[in-house]
């Protein structure tokens, strides 16, 4: 039953999402949950929970069924994003999988990497990673090292890749690499490189701020051998993939944390009810009152803006500068909401063992990944002033020129 403080979701209104609502629900309370506190203390999920994702159809929900998804469009995978962050459950990460890797495959991959690594993926027996980031460089994509040098019918891969999320679990990983190293941005390519391959090595999960259930970790490559069919897409096109993928990724990290911060809304207003002080529930507070009409007001407008933006990808008319805001807007939200509401359990909110301080923990990431939001704030403000940077880039252009030829 909607609340009359929330927005109807007509994103999510059909019969069809109620039903994947409870199969979301049974997944998360049977195969998940009680397993979490196992998987935070190893650094990572166990496969178990993978391959029932896959039983379930929760993998590959956007991929077409002739490769073993469900064909459904993108609002059943938001549904399921938004839900698994309201849980807290930071493991399987499988928007990681399913709305970031998967797609890769589906629209840059040969015939022959959708046949091999689709089904499997489908069925969670394979589980991908994607490796952009090194550790010299993050937000700066260009300045990647990993060089992939040619070697007729394979290449040769050397560097390392960081802060690779499932990157100790899964069996392959997308690596961003240079092909070209004179020529920028596009002599960057993407190969898939599976776990195992000689030469191709992993460090141990990272113990991290929040998200302890999802490994994240580096990964070293020592004079691997890629064959040339894992190129996914052609050499010189894997900048222009990403760039065309972000939006996608950005608008996952969006709706990870309106479903976070509606978790930790559900938890701060049972808690508030229940806790007493000087005589009275702490919701009997008028600072109390505030701050969660504070939570619940910036929760349902940041998630009017979600959804549109999720109408739109649906259409393939998401912008990157919509995805960008939203990533944004939702994830600074989500980090200040919940924020007040570990104040609101006091002492208590600092306690592992009280969900908020999960909730809390898992949220600071999500300013950082996927683009910190300084960068979502660069995008937005060249295409806001457009006409700036347009000239800039042409004055830059005739200054090189000019200089060219001087010498
Ligand atoms: C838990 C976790 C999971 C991750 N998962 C993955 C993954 O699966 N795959 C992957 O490839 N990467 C992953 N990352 C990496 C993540 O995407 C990067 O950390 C992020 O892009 C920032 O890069 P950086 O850490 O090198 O920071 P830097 O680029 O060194 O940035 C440092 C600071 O400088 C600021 N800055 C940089 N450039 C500018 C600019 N032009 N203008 C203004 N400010 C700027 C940044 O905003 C930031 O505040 C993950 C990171 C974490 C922590």
């Amino acid at each position: 039953m909607i609340k009359p403080y929330e927005l109807p979701r007509t994103v999510y209104g059909s019969e069809e999402h109620q039903m994947f609502k409870k199969t979301i629900e049974e997944y998360f309370k049977t195969y998940v949950l009680p397993y979490r506190e196992k998987w935070e203390e190893q650094g990572y999920c166990d496969r178990e929970a993978w391959l029932k994702a896959g039983e379930l159809g929760l993998l590959g929900i956007t991929l077409d069924p002739k490769y073993g998804g469900m064909g459904l469009d993108f609002s059943f995978s938001a549904l399921l994003i938004e839900e698994q962050a309201r849980y807290g459950a930071a493991a399987p990460a499988i928007s990681m999988h399913s709305d970031i890797v998967i797609p890769y495959f589906e629209k840059h991959g040969s015939d022959y990497l959708k046949e091999k690594y689709l089904p499997k993926c489908a069925s969670g027996e394979l589980i991908g990673s994607l490796g952009m980031t090194e550790p010299s460089t993050g937000s700066d994509v260009q300045a990647i090292q990993t060089y992939a040098e040619d070697r007729g019918d394979h290449y040769i891969l050397n560097g390392s890749k960081t802060f690779i999320t499932i990157g100790y679990t899964s069996d392959f990983t997308i690596v961003a690499c240079k092909t070209d190293k004179k020529k920028g941005f596009k002599g960057i390519s993407l190969l898939v490189v599976d776990s195992g391959t000689p030469g191709f090595t992993k460090g141990n999960p990272f113990h991290k701020l929040g998200l302890k259930a999802s490994d994240t970790c580096e990964l070293f490559f020592e004079d691997v051998k890629v064959p040339k069919e894992n190129l996914l897409g052609g050499e010189g096109t894997g900048f222009i993939q990403m760039m065309t993928e972000l939006p996608r990724e950005r608008l996952t990290i969006a709706l990870g944390a309106i479903g976070a911060v509606r978790g930790a809304l559900e938890h701060t207003v049972e808690y508030t009810q229940e806790r007493r002080a000087f005589k009275q529930p702490i919701c009997g507070f008028q600072n109390t009152q505030f701050k969660i009409a504070e939570v619940a007001t910036k929760l349902e407008v940041a998630t009017a803006f979600v959804d549109k933006c999720s109408e739109l990808l649906a259409l393939g008319k998401l912008t990157p500068e919509l995805a960008s805001m939203a990533k944004y807007h939702a994830s600074d939200m989500q980090c200040a909401m919940i924020d007040e509401c570990l104040q609101l359990f006091g002492g208590y909110g600092y306690i592992w063992e009280y969900p908020i301080a999960r909730y809390y923990g898992d949220a600071r990431v999500q300013r950082i990944y996927g683009g910190t939001n300084e960068i979502m704030k660069v995008m937005i403000a060249r295409s806001v002033l457009s006409k700036y940077f347009g000239e800039l880039k042409a004055q830059q252009k005739a200054r090189k020129l000019e200089m060219a030829s001087r010498n």
